[in-house]
């Protein structure tokens, strides 16, 4: 079995060459080629000689991804790939403009196991996690084919950030690398559905990074209805964990609830989210849910929305509504990797019969 050599953060990879008797500058040379160039073979590292690139190639391979499906929106430009991986599985990221830049919404799995029942990423199972490397692929080959220079990410792409964790940790050493991506910690965003037990491992890395909450729910009989992480992590753990997270790395931690109409989204259950946040240091994105085909689920009206935003602030949370990017090209996480599944099922029922 290979390693991929794109997983490795500069540590391992110095190690790795040291193990290969090689100079030290060597990891150097070779870590910029893969993250800053970023090369698909060793064939490409021309400062390299043939036989290093040779040896190289006979212990490590370079992850990567490539385009299958792209869609531009024409209301505001936003890009969104669909990425083949090299087993022929998919997975999504969408390029958005804001006024400070390019943000890249990756993702961290090929399918998730959360189960979320308002959610596309689920629908077509789980089937593995991503390599550091592939992650950060997404990156490079959205940068490359739009001519621009991504400075932020958000993980809220396919999967759960946390429940790949050292894979993710790796990805976030590789990108924040002054010889590789060079993103700044503060412009790095993860989104987890509530995994305990890793946001505390998180916060023990103290890394100054955003901490965003799938929180969806003002309460635990709705949230573990709608998210089956809830049984195991409970709401009041859950926010135990958010508010040593916020003290301990003085981040401010965001959530994200999204509205679906008749299950989340009355006054009352607005009323009681703004309770149990009350005094904590927080914002809310209030998200009107995409509709997902299968999940059957209705979006608030925007009148509900914005009442939903009223109470939250008359009760002084800290709270806006997300805007829509993309509205046109099914740009929510999870769909295009679906539809393809499905699409390929289909094609070859259709062969089959
Ligand atoms: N697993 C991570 C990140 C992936 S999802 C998490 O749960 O946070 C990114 C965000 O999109 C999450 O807040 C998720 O709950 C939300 N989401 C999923 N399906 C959605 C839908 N149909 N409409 C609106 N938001 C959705």
């Amino acid at each position: 079995m290979k390693t991929d050599i794109k997983a490795l953060t500069f540590e391992q990879l110095n190690n790795a060459v040291k193990e290969m008797s090689l100079p030290s500058f060597r990891a150097k040379q070779i870590y910029k080629w893969l993250h800053q160039t970023p090369c698909s073979s060793f064939d490409e590292m021309t400062n390299l000689s043939k036989d290093l690139r040779g040896k190289l190639s006979e212990g490590f391979f370079i992850s990567s991804c490539c385009i299958e499906d792209k869609y531009v929106s024409k209301i505001d430009g936003t890009v969104k790939y669909l990425f083949r991986l090299y087993d022929g599985e998919y997975i999504e990221s969408v390029v958005m403009k804001y006024k400070y830049g390019y943000t890249i919404c990756v993702s961290s799995q090929v399918g998730c196991k959360m189960g979320c029942t308002f959610c596309a990423s689920t629908l077509a199972g789980f089937k593995r996690n991503l390599t550091a490397g592939e992650i950060e692929s997404q990156i490079q080959w959205a940068q490359k084919d739009l001519d621009i220079r991504i400075s932020h990410i958000v993980m809220m792409g396919i999967g759960e950030p946390l429940d790949n964790f050292d894979n993710v940790i790796s990805f976030l050493s590789n990108v924040n690398n002054e010889n590789g991506l060079n993103i700044s910690m503060r412009n790095i965003t993860i989104s987890t559905c509530g995994i305990v037990d890793r946001i505390y491992d998180l916060m023990d890395m103290d890394l100054q990074l955003t901490l965003t909450i799938s929180l969806h729910a003002p309460n635990d009989e709705i949230r573990s209805r709608t998210m089956p992480v809830n049984k195991k992590y409970p709401m009041d753990t859950l926010l135990k964990a958010c508010k040593e997270y916020g003290e301990r790395t003085s981040r401010r931690v965001s959530f994200e609830y999204t509205l679906i109409k008749g299950v989340n989204d009355s006054m009352e259950n607005a009323q009681e989210l703004a309770d149990r946040l009350k005094g904590s240091l927080c914002h809310i994105n209030l998200i009107p849910v995409n509709d997902v085909e299968e999940r059957g689920n209705v979006r608030s009206s925007k009148d509900t929305v914005l009442k939903f935003l009223n109470v939250l602030k008359s009760n002084s949370i800290n709270a806006t509504i997300r805007r829509t990017l993309g509205a046109d090209i099914n740009a929510s996480c999870g769909q295009l990797r679906h539809l393809k599944k499905r699409g390929d099922a289909d094609e070859n029922s259709s062969k089959n019969r």
